[in-house]
């Protein structure tokens, strides 16, 4: 190809009334999107219009309109002059390049690709860029040989590839002058290409600058040398998954045999040239605390446009984090960044505090759980090659066949403890609760404000209180995994599983969480990554059946289930998993059909807890459950309470406290002892009044609409009541069907009055409202419908209103329809 000689230039450089056609636009982050959204991308022509009399800004003219950029700005846009964009033939040049052949000549005719070659001591920087150039610089088997920097060119279709080998370092931080170097190379002379040489042989350590790299948002292409010392050693690697993983293409080179250098060459410009599939920018994940503390950061980042435009912010963030003096010290000389530097002093104290380790030890490791996930899924190592000592229980916790019964272990001993411990102080607390509500109510007048406080209020709150208990312990099991470490190893071996639904192995520990209670399990997607991930996981939560809806299913299974009873309650966990995946499945082929990349899974090293911080991470995790009981459970619980107690006449008498309190309380006593008959006259009272009020209205309201699944107008009030929390649908059956629950049998006795219920008026009149049959439909419906308030808040608040309505509006519809079929199929036989 004939090569013509062309000398650099940059917007920066044109004249007043000169036009001119971009080439390149150089600089990161920020800055390059800023501009790329202003119409400065590749093949555009612009014309400066005036230059301000101190040279700054000057006003261009693109696409026919005009903006003034900073000369520091058009100092980062490489141009063509016209006249060399019309020697390039351009016919149908029209403003703006569009046909392939003509951008690929562009592509041609722009002076160079600027490649800086970074990486280890010994990983073949130098042999790789001997070979490329056909220089003869000293290669050695010792490192430091590199002192200096070399560059040389070569022409490759078309393109002047300007190599630079730079010496050779374990990091880019501030250790060593040839570190800083390094960076000062690639973040101030701006390569358009940085190649990472790494040796195959030593993955681990040579991957730790890759992820510095990956942190810097630049066009970066692997170098996979020494592929042939990688083979030798027996191990498998499937470097294109991680490539895919990673988001940086993976070239697998012999360099001292010249093996893979073309490949390199044609891989450098395709990347160059926005050309390649696999590229695209990710973020490592950090952990929770530390990407938080990275957020926090960025924000204030965000507000300083200067350094925006210098730096990726990820980027900033994390250099500052890792408390980079170097670095910090630049940032500092910077105007306006003394709110960055606070903001980033803060977060690293806080680090610091709670994990006793200097915050760039904690980075450092958070880099090397990256790695090590990301070679656990691809890196097949030949058997007898050593393990790191923090890492032997993963011989067993993550091992192909003995991984999956640990972890179910592991899981049924977190639920098993969260159940049986917590039932002592559930108990206590229920008692509590019983307590203050009689000591109000033996002290306070009757009326209205009686009623409010205990049923409304006391009632309401103090029903879900009861699980704080069995709460705080389950986010105890799991701040205690998570800060072993064990959460991690969790997700790895659910992943395959996962996948197979659509989700990610992370997915699975809210999913787990779900099954005690919603709403926790709804805050815990915040630890998925993928926006993707977050969403699908929080729309299937609800059909994990929580333990509030555990009490319906032991009344009604004890009622009407005689055998099997284990069996059926598995039943209805197992239709709400199903439900989940089948729900999974359908989303995924409507929302979100774009096949995502895969990622990397970190996998921290393994640590002894302290009581003190997985106590600390318990508490953080409870406080924001306790904060939803404050508002939205109290609220709702008012209101349910309002709809039940409004309209009033004056004679009648309030609910008595008992009544809910008690139908909950006796549902897991057992005793079949049924001659318990006597019909409180103020039950029946209370049974009658409840139907007229605005709740009861509600219920003969919806009656057509659930009629078609067996139910009658009492299982409608209790499927509104229980929008507010599943527990208090028990409550409302407990009133509704006239139960005498101030007697000492009651559970028996709701039970038999179940039993007994019959249709009074209607085309059913006198038949028996439930069979086993509706019973089960009715549990299903509990199971499915709408979750409560809360999880709804929760939703809200984690997706936006929009996926909060859609929440509550397809799980019912689910609901109904899996009711509904349950029902008519069940009618047949
Ligand atoms: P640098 O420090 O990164 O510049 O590494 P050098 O280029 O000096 O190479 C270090 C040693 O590794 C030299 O002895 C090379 O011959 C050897 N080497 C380079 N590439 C390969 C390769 O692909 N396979 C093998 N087996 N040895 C290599
Ligand atoms: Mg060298």
């Amino acid at each position: 190809m004939e090569e013509k000689k062309i000398s650099k230039r940059f917007l920066s450089e044109l004249k007043e009334g000169e036009t001119a056609v971009i080439t390149r636009v150089k600089g990161y982050g920020a800055f390059r999107k800023r501009i790329g959204e202003m119409g400065f991308v590749f093949g555009t022509t612009v014309k400066v219009i005036k230059k301000a009399p101190l040279l700054d800004p000057v006003e261009y003219e693109l696409m026919n309109y005009r903006v003034s950029l900073r000369k520091s700005e058009a100092d980062l846009i490489e141009v063509l002059s016209e006249q060399e964009a019309a020697s390039l033939e351009m016919k149908d040049f029209e403003g703006t390049i569009s046909s392939q052949s003509t951008r690929k000549t562009l592509h041609g005719k722009r002076k160079s690709i600027n490649v800086a070659l970074v990486g280890n001591p010994n990983c073949g920087k130098t042999t790789l860029f001997n070979l490329a150039t056909g220089r003869h610089e000293k290669v050695g088997n010792y490192s430091g040989v590199t002192v200096d920097i070399k560059t040389a060119r070569l022409t490759r279709k078309g393109y002047e590839i300007n190599l630079t080998d730079l010496p050779g370092t374990y990091s880019i931080s501030e250790y060593s002058p040839e570190e800083l170097f390094v960076r000062k190379h690639i973040t101030n002379d701006l390569p358009d290409v940085v190649v990472n040489v790494i040796d195959a042989s030593n993955l681990e350590r040579n991957l730790f600058l890759t992820t510095q790299l990956i942190d810097m948002n630049i066009k970066v292409v692997i170098v996979l040398n020494m592929f042939d010392e990688l083979e030798k050693s027996g191990a498998k690697f499937n470097h294109r998954a991680l490539a895919e993983m990673i988001g940086i293409p993976i070239i697998p080179t012999i360099a001292s045999k010249g093996i893979g250098l073309e490949e390199l060459l044609d891989e450098i410009i395709a990347i160059d040239e926005e050309n390649e599939p696999v590229y695209r920018h990710i973020h490592i994940s950090y952990g929770s605390h530390i990407n938080k503390a990275i957020e926090l950061i960025s924000l204030e980042i965000k507000k300083n446009k200067t350094l925006t435009d210098k730096y990726h912010t990820h980027y900033t963030a994390i250099k500052l984090l890792e408390n980079d003096s170097v670095f910090t010290a630049e940032i500092e000389a910077m105007p306006g960044t003394e709110e960055i530097i606070n903001c980033a002093k803060r977060e690293i104290s806080k680090l610091e505090k709670e994990f006793k380790e200097k915050s760039s030890s904690q980075i450092a490791d958070a880099k090397y759980a990256f790695i090590r996930g990301a070679l656990k899924e691809t890196l097949k190592r030949k058997k007898d090659q050593t393990v790191e000592k923090s890492h032997r229980p993963d011989k067993f916790l993550t091992h192909k066949w003995l991984g999956f019964p640990i972890f179910l272990f592991f899981m049924w001993a977190m639920f098993q403890s969260t159940f049986s411990l917590g039932s002592y102080p559930a108990d206590w607390i229920d008692a509590g609760v019983s307590w203050l509500s009689n000591f109000i109510g033996s002290n306070m007048g009757e009326g209205p404000l009686h009623a409010l406080i205990v049923d409304g209020v006391i009632g309401g709150v103090g029903g879900v209180i009861v699980f704080l208990p069995n709460i705080l312990i389950l986010f105890f099991c799991i701040s205690l995994m998570e800060d072993t470490g064990y959460m991690a190893r969790a997700a790895f071996i659910m992943d395959r599983l996962m996948h197979k639904i659509g989700l990610h192995g992370k997915s699975f520990i809210p999913l787990l969480m779900g099954f005690g209670c919603n709403v926790p399990a709804i805050m815990a997607t915040r630890t998925l990554e993928s926006k993707k991930d977050r969403l699908l996981t929080m729309l299937i939560i609800p059909f994990m059946s929580c333990s509030a809806r555990l009490p319906v299913y032991v009344l009604l299974i004890s009622a009407f289930f005689a055998k099997n009873q284990g069996l059926v309650l598995l039943s209805i966990y197992t239709i709400g998993v199903l439900v989940a995946i089948i729900m999974s499945l359908i989303f995924n082929k409507i929302f979100f059909s774009k096949k995502e990349a895969p990622f990397v899974m970190e996998l921290p090293p393994y640590r002894r807890p302290t009581l003190r911080n997985t106590l600390i991470h318990m508490w953080d995790k409870s406080v924001q459950y306790l904060s939803k009981m404050g508002t939205v459970i109290l609220g709702a619980s008012i209101i349910i309470w309002a709809l039940g107690y409004f309209p009033r006449d004056k004679e009648e008498s309030p609910i008595r406290p008992e009544t809910i309190q008690v139908a909950e309380n006796n549902l897991t006593n057992q005793s079949v002892d049924s001659n318990v008959e006597t019909v409180d006259f103020e039950i029946a009272k209370e049974s009658e009044h409840m139907e007229n009020s605005y709740i009861g209205k509600i219920g003969h309201f919806i009656e057509p609409v659930i009629r078609p699944l067996g139910f009658d107008w009492k299982i409608g009030v209790s499927i509104v009541t229980g929008l507010a929390a599943k527990e208090i649908v028990v409550g409302s059956m407990g009133v509704l069907y006239h139960s005498d629950l101030a007697a000492d049998e009651t559970s028996v006795n709701l039970q038999t009055k179940l039993q007994q219920q019959t249709y009074t008026r209607g085309p059913k009149v006198g038949q028996k409202v439930f069979s086993p049959l509706v019973a089960y439909t009715f549990m299903i419906f509990v199971l499915l419908y709408f979750p409560c308030i809360a999880v709804i808040a929760a939703i809200r608040r984690e997706a936006g209103t929009k996926w909060a309505v859609f929440t509550m509006v397809y799980t019912t519809a689910v609901a109904w329809l899996v009711a509904f079929g349950i029902y008519q199929i069940g009618n047949l036989f």
